[in-house]
Formats: C-alpha cells, structure tokens, sequence
C-alpha cells in the first residue's frame, strides 16, 4: 500500500488539515468526554480510506466529507455525532472500510448512522426509478433523522461545487433536489438550506433568468437599505425604551422565491414591493417572548397602519415545522406594503435552523411535540403496504408545503393537519379505523359532508359503524397522505378480490395455448403498459383488457409472439403522461440532424419534440427515453421536467440542438393589455405577420373590463426569432406582458 504521503501532496494535505482543524475549532465548545478523540480517529480513518480519490474538481476527495461535517454543525446545528457520521459518510461505499468496522471503532449508533447513509447513496446509482429510492430517503427519517439531516448537508455541498459536473447530470441532480429535498428541507423547518436549494435548482435550469433577477437585486441594494433605515427610525426610539437588546435585519427574498412571485402575479421585477421583510430579534429570557413580541407589535402599529388579515401568530401556536414568529404587514414611508416579522432569538434560530435547533431547546422528547406527531404520522404512511412508491411520494409531497390548521376532537385532544384537510382526513387522523368505518360527521354540532374543508378551531365528532368501508369517491374528498394511503389500500384490497376472477381465466387460457405463465403474464403486463400483474388481472376480469386479444400472439418455445403480420399496425398504447408531435415528415433527412444526443447526431432515433414545452432551436434542452415512443425533446425548465426527471432521472439524456433549419416550430405567447377595442387583433397581426414576418398558428383574445388576455400561438424558426418577437410586442403601446407558455396539463 503506498503511503499517504504519495497520494496527496504536501501542499494538499496541508489544505486539509487546515480545513479539519478549523472544524474542531468549531466544534470545541461542545465538545465532552472521547468525542475529541472519536472526531479525530474518524478523520484519520476517511483521509486513509479516500486518499486515492479526487473531486471531479480535482481536489482530493476527503475535502468533502471535512466540509459535509461542518455544515452538519455550523448550519444545521448538529453535534459531535452526526459531525463523526458526516466525516465517514462515504468510506464504505467508496472504499474498502466495512460497516462492522466502524461500529468496532465507533459504536452501534454511529454504524447505524453511516449505514443508512451508505445505503442512501447505493439506491441513488441503482438504475430505479428515484421514488423508490426517496421512499428509502423517508424511511430512514423516521429511523434517525439525523440521516436525512446529514444527507442534506452531503447534497448542499454537491450542489454548491457542481460546476464542473456535466449538464445532464446536473439537471438531473437539481430536478431531484427541488423533486423531494427541497420540500423535506422547508417541512423539516431548515429555512436557509430550502431556499439555498431552490436558488442552485434555479440557476442550473434558468441561468439567464437568475442571472437576470440576481443583478437587478444588486442595484437596487443602495435604495433598499435606505428605506429600511427609514421605516425603522421612526421606531427605534420606542423600541430601546422597551429596554431590552434587539436588533434589525433586512435581508431580501431569495432569487426563486421572487421568480416565483414574477411568474405567479405576473407582474415585473420593479413592482414587486415586499422584496424584503424588515425583521425585528429580540433578545429575551423564555418567559418574556410572547409578550415582548407582542409588546413590540404594539410600537410598531403606534406608527404604521397595519393590515390586519397580513397577521399571523405562530408564536402562540408555532406551525408544523416547528417554527414561531410574530407577522404583520404594515404600511409603510411612501406607501409601501412592509412585512415586519418580530420573534425571539430562540425562534430566529430554530427559523434558520429549523429541526436540530428545535430540538436543542426542546430537550425531552414530547410525544405530543409537532415533529413527534409528523414523524409518527409518516411512520404509519410507509407500513401501508399497498402503496406504491410514486403514488406515496406525490401524497407525501402534497403535504409537505403549506400551512396547518387545527382541529379538535370532542374530548379536547388537538390534530394538526395541512390547510384543506376535510372532515374525513380528520377521522383518519384520530385513528384508521374511525376514518374507514366513518358514516356521519358533526362539525359544531352540525351535520356536515365528509369532504367539508376544517377551520382552525372546529370541534369534530365522527360517527362510525362497522358495515361502513372506503370508496373510490372518498379519495376526492380528502388531502392527507395518511387517509389517502388508507384509502388506496382498502381500494386495492377489493381490486386484489375481483383480480382473482382475471387471473383464473388468463391462466386457464395461457395453459391451453401451451404458453409458460409466469413469463408470459409479465410480458402482456408490459405489452399493455399497465404497471403491475395485479393491474393486468383486474383489467382482465373488468374487461378492459379482452381475452380474445391473445390472438394476436403466437406461441413460440412457451413464448407469446405478436404475429409477424400484426406487429406493424398493432397501436400499442404505451401509458406516456405527455402527448407529443411527430416533427414534419417532409423535411426528415434534415430532421436527422437537427439534434444531438450524447454530443451524436439523433438520426439513429426517432425523436418528437414534446408538446407541453414546444422547444425551438436555442432553446435549453434535454431528451427523455420512452421505451415505446422513442426520444422527447423537452426545455430544461419544462413544468413537466422536474417530475421526469426525479422519477425517471437514468431515461435522461444529453441533448442539443445541432443547427439550424428552415422547418417552423410552434411557440404560445400569452399577452396581456389594456384597451379592448376592436382594433386589437388587427394591430396585433398586422404587426407579427407583416411587421416580423412570422405565420400566426391561432390566436384567441377575451377581454374584461378595458383589459384583455390573448393567446397566440406561433410557427417561428428559432429562439432569437422568438425573442425578438416577444421584445418588439413588449414595446408596444397598449400591451402590459407578454409571456411565452408552457402546456402542463398536455
Ligand atoms: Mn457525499
């Protein structure tokens, strides 16, 4: 074995000394017993372990797991033990050091750790579709959170040192992170690390947008901190003589977040005006928070005329994360709309920090603690067998965002669940059994229908009855994952009891043809793109799926065969979510070479560029394999993307667009303006065709009170044509927006 020493040059390994020396110095105040020797045998043990290996940077590898460590600590406020697991994180997948020993070196607790974090990453390279995989991510969740915890710190330093990886990996990895850890990271309360997350997701699939809304932050930095220095002012006075240290920061939103704002409220940069909330910290014992916050509260709305339906109190009842704080919004100088977010230090630091700090001020587990009752509830969520991944995942998903509302049960007991739950997602949450054999349900003493949407505070009482069980229209009416879960399974159950009926005939059927059965059924349940042999059984015993359809097969060794005849014109239908054009036949050889997959000319596949996003030579894409269909062509910031991408992220390829063609492709446009005379619409095509030259597709315009919404679609040659369409319209007098569309309901 060569040595160190000749792996790692001299000036490298003094960088990583430094860097881990920097981290113990960090760590020191919370260091007690072995856990300084224990730090240091588990960095000599990964810097022995990974001394062959370099970054795709070039730089030797265990720089990674040194700084995975250290975001452990300084932004997820983890301790010595998660910072131990962070330093072995990747020793035994990546080299020769086995599990048992680390738990002979480290201990059972610390083996468990690294074990579920090795066996994170295994899945992650396992050509499986990634729902699997995530429901693996959750799974470990409710073991040790720490995991999850640790693997987020590992994904924000891939992330924030991913330049040099290449672009389909790329997407890749950021459709992933916005897919699931984005969303785990804000329902774990890790505020900083979510809108990091968010921010690198968009500036890999939107560079020019990013880069756009990044400068425009930066200019107007100057006129931003003035303000704030002048809605403060006035308050300061009032403030200190409350007598006790507070400070003021004034931190803009984050680049995605007022992407997100510009696209949803379809208005310009320049007037969204809560870029920024004003955030006053105060510095207080425990006891004081609530009434200081409110004290302050009071100063404030001395002097700033608040809107009262902006208030929010999660400082008496923090939300589901765990985070507290006091919202208002006043009206500020200049008639500006402010938020103002007043909370403790404590608060501020579970709100940056979120879990970890959480539980730092917590202690004792509460088993009637917001997270307890989440993890339990996901917990329960994952033993249901029946559930596929994908259907979990995008339950799990749905409540991960938004807010919470409270309801109460006769006895007093309070449950939280997601804004919108129904009446029977709270008989669910009571119990499973109380939600299956749910038959009536009170709200305040009234009858209410099971799908009636709760308010904070509603008093529920559910009557049940044994004869009672779930249907499919109850999926409707509920939003948790947990009912949903309970629900689908009890669906499946019954589907499972009429599939039986199915698989008897098809058998008996298969048997007389003298075909094998196992291999057989597996290959009809692909040939009819059903998902699973149940799905086959019961497609059969409804008759969807018809048995005399089998004489389109031959049977050859034991083996169905399509008949050599039917093979061309049987239409199979291939269960693809997205519709898709076939680009013009008329021009196939130059067709051919339109594309690059892989850096190689697309002509050895048949390729369709994808309907929802309508990419035009210049625009960011990638392909997407479909087994039956060939190759998709999709923009990089298609809606559909992300979702691709994260289920299926091993269909991805690379691609480009090669040159330049004289086909046309399509390009929606929606506009918005003002004045809805008749004129309109000839002022419009009279610009676009003859002014730019370009054929209009269809158009549509309605109009509402002196303001109108047209749709244009638009057969242009490539994205500068695009782009100088949607410049020259822009410029146009009556016109407020022009955007160019995305179909993601095709
Ligand atoms: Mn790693």
């Amino acid at each position: 074995m060569p040595h160190l020493a000749e792996a790692i040059s001299s000036i490298e390994l003094t960088k990583v000394n430094r860097a881990f020396q920097k981290l113990k110095t960090q760590l020191k105040p919370v260091l007690q017993d072995d856990d300084g020797l224990n730090i240091d045998a588990a960095f000599n043990l990964a810097v022995e372990a990974h001394k062959f290996q370099r970054r795709k940077s070039g730089e030797p590898y265990i720089l990674h797991p040194i700084e995975v460590a250290r975001i452990c600590y300084a932004e997820i406020g983890l301790g010595p033990t998660a910072v131990i697991s962070a330093l072995l994180h990747d020793v035994v997948e990546d080299t020769d050091v086995t599990i048992e020993e680390i738990r002979k070196l480290f201990g059972d607790k610390i083996a468990k750790i690294v074990d579920g974090l090795t066996k994170l990453d295994g899945l992650y390279n396992v050509e499986s579709p990634q729902a699997e995989n995530l429901k693996k991510v959750l799974s470990t969740l409710v073991y040790d959170v720490r995991v999850v915890l640790i693997k987020m710190a590992d994904r924000i330093h891939n992330l924030r040192t991913i330049g040099p990886m290449p672009r389909h990996k790329q997407l890749k990895i950021a459709a992933e992170t916005s897919f699931i850890y984005a969303p785990l990271a804000h329902r774990l309360g890790l505020y900083q690390l979510k809108t990091e997350f968010e921010d690198i997701c968009m500036k890999i699939t939107e560079p020019d947008t990013y880069a756009d809304i990044e400068s425009k932050i930066f200019a107007t930095q100057q006129e931003r901190s003035k303000y704030i220095k002048e809605f403060i002012k006035p308050l300061n006075h009032s403030i200190k003589e409350l007598d006790f240290p507070f400070r003021v920061t004034g931190r803009p939103k984050s680049i995605s977040s007022i992407w997100n704002k510009i696209q949803n409220k379809n208005v310009p940069f320049e007037e969204i005006y809560d870029l920024f909330a004003v955030r006053i910290i105060v510095d207080v014992p425990r006891n004081k928070e609530k009434s200081v916050c409110w004290q302050v509260y009071s100063v404030i709305t001395d002097v700033y005329k608040p809107i009262p339906e902006r208030l929010k109190d999660w400082v008496t009842s923090p939300k589901g994360n765990g985070y507290e704080s006091l919202h208002t919004t006043v009206i500020g100088p200049m008639g500006k709309f402010v938020e103002v977010q007043i909370r403790s230090e404590r608060m501020d630091e579970i709100a940056e920090k979120g879990f970890a700090a959480h539980w730092k001020y917590k202690g004792v587990k509460d088993q009637n603690d917001v997270y307890n009752s989440w993890l339990n509830t996901i917990r329960e969520t994952l033993d249901e067998q029946h559930t596929t991944a994908i259907e979990f995942l995008s339950d799990f998903k749905s409540n991960l965002y938004g807010e919470e509302v409270y309801g109460f049960t006769p006895k007093g007991d309070m449950k939280i669940l997601p804004k919108g739950a129904s009446a029977l997602d709270f008989a669910f949450a009571i119990h499973t059994d109380v939600g299956y054999h749910a038959t009536g349900i009170k709200v305040n003493n009234k009858l209410v229908p099971m799908g009636y949407v709760i308010s904070n505070g509603d008093q529920i009482h559910v009557t049940t009855s044994k004869n009672q069980k779930p249907n499919e229209d109850w999926l409707k009416l509920v939003v948790t994952s947990k009912a949903k879960a309970k629900i689908r399974s009890a669906m499946k159950e019954d589907r499972k009891k009429k599939g039986e009926l199915g698989k008897e005939d098809l058998e008996r059927k298969l048997k007389n043809k003298n075909a094998h059965i196992d291999e057989n059924v597996d290959m009809l349940v692909k040939y009819y793109g059903l998902n699973s042999r149940a799905d086959l059984f019961y497609s059969i015993a409804t008759e969807q799926v018809k048995l005399t359809d089998l004489k389109k097969f031959e049977v050859v060794l034991g083996k169905l065969q399509v008949k050599k005849s039917l093979e061309e014109t049987t239409p199979i239908q291939a269960p693809e979510p997205i519709q898709t054009h076939k680009i013009d036949h008329k021009n196939e050889e130059e067709n051919k070479n339109l594309i690059l997959i892989n850096g190689e000319p697309a002509s050895q596949y048949k390729f369709f560029l994808s309907q929802c996003c309508n990419p035009v030579p210049g625009d960011s894409i990638f392909a997407y394999t479909s087994s039956l269909a060939g190759l998709k062509i999709h923009r990089t910031n298609c809606p559909n993307a992300t979702n691709l991408m994260a289920h299926y992220g091993y269909r991805i390829l690379k691609a480009e667009w090669a040159g330049m063609t004289s086909q046309n492709f399509v390009a929606d446009l929606l506009i918005t303006g003002t004045d809805t005379g008749p004129g309109v619409i000839r002022e419009l095509s009279n610009v676009i065709s003859d002014q730019l030259g370009i054929n209009i597709r269809s158009f549509s315009i309605e109009g509402k009170e002196g303001y109108y919404e047209g749709r244009i679609s638009l057969l242009i040659r490539n994205k500068d044509q695009l782009s100088q369409a949607i410049r020259t319209l822009e410029a146009m007098e009556n016109i407020s927006t022009v955007v160019r569309l995305n179909n993601p309901n095709i």
